[in-house]
């Protein structure tokens, strides 16, 4: 990860932009090392996403032995903290036995998207809440909450912005499809085949 971020994201793509007269925010690029690292943002990512395979168009496999050896030796406490779960995901990876996941008591709590990049607010503790243009939105980070409550407004810093990005209309998922049949969603989606299966079951 210290590789990926430092050497191929910051050095080879943001610092050289600088020549541009860009304005690069070292001390985040520091900070996303350290969510992706020592907050577990890529574990939580995966976890949701698993969560809710249903209405994705690909599903990540349950895990085998070596799977769960892997990830324990990459991250030492991974078991500890995903590991139950993951046992569960193996448990209910039978269609027809069980529902899917997301409906199954596994103690996990659905978490708030995150209304500008629209993933989940997963780092507790870094979450933003914030009552903006009428309207109670979650961030998953003071980034994030910025970009929106600060940036992407009609006028920045005295200056206006016509060209900049709006971040409006219903963009939560959860939002959308609040109070909607699951299978009726996965049908407008387009995830039926001609054959009557699912992409992915
Ligand atoms: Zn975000």
């Amino acid at each position: 990860w210290h590789r990926w971020i430092y050497d191929d994201y910051y050095r080879s793509y943001l610092v050289p932009l600088e020549k541009y007269g860009l304005k690069i925010p070292h001390d985040l690029v520091e900070e996303a090392w350290n969510r992706i690292y020592n907050k577990d943002y890529v574990h939580e990512v995966a976890q949701f996403f698993a969560t809710g395979w249903p209405v994705n168009y690909w599903r990540i496999d349950p895990m085998t032995d070596e799977d769960f050896e892997w990830f324990e030796f990459k991250y030492p406490g991974w078991y500890n903290k995903y590991g139950k779960w993951w046992e569960n995901y193996n448990r209910l990876r039978y269609p027809g036995k069980n529902k899917p996941i997301a409906f199954e008591d596994v103690d996990y709590q659905y978490p708030h998207r995150c209304w500008t990049c629209m993933v989940p607010a997963l780092i507790r503790e870094d979450m933003v809440t914030e009552k903006v243009d009428g309207q109670w939105r979650t961030y998953c980070s003071e980034t994030c909450a910025w970009t929106d409550i600060k940036a992407f407004r009609p006028e920045y810093e005295g200056r206006p912005t016509p060209n900049m990005g709006r971040l409006t209309g219903h963009r939560e998922w959860e939002t959308l499809h609040h109070n909607r049949d699951l299978a009726d969603i996965i049908k407008d989606l387009g995830y039926v085949r001609d054959d009557g299966k699912t992409l992915i079951a």
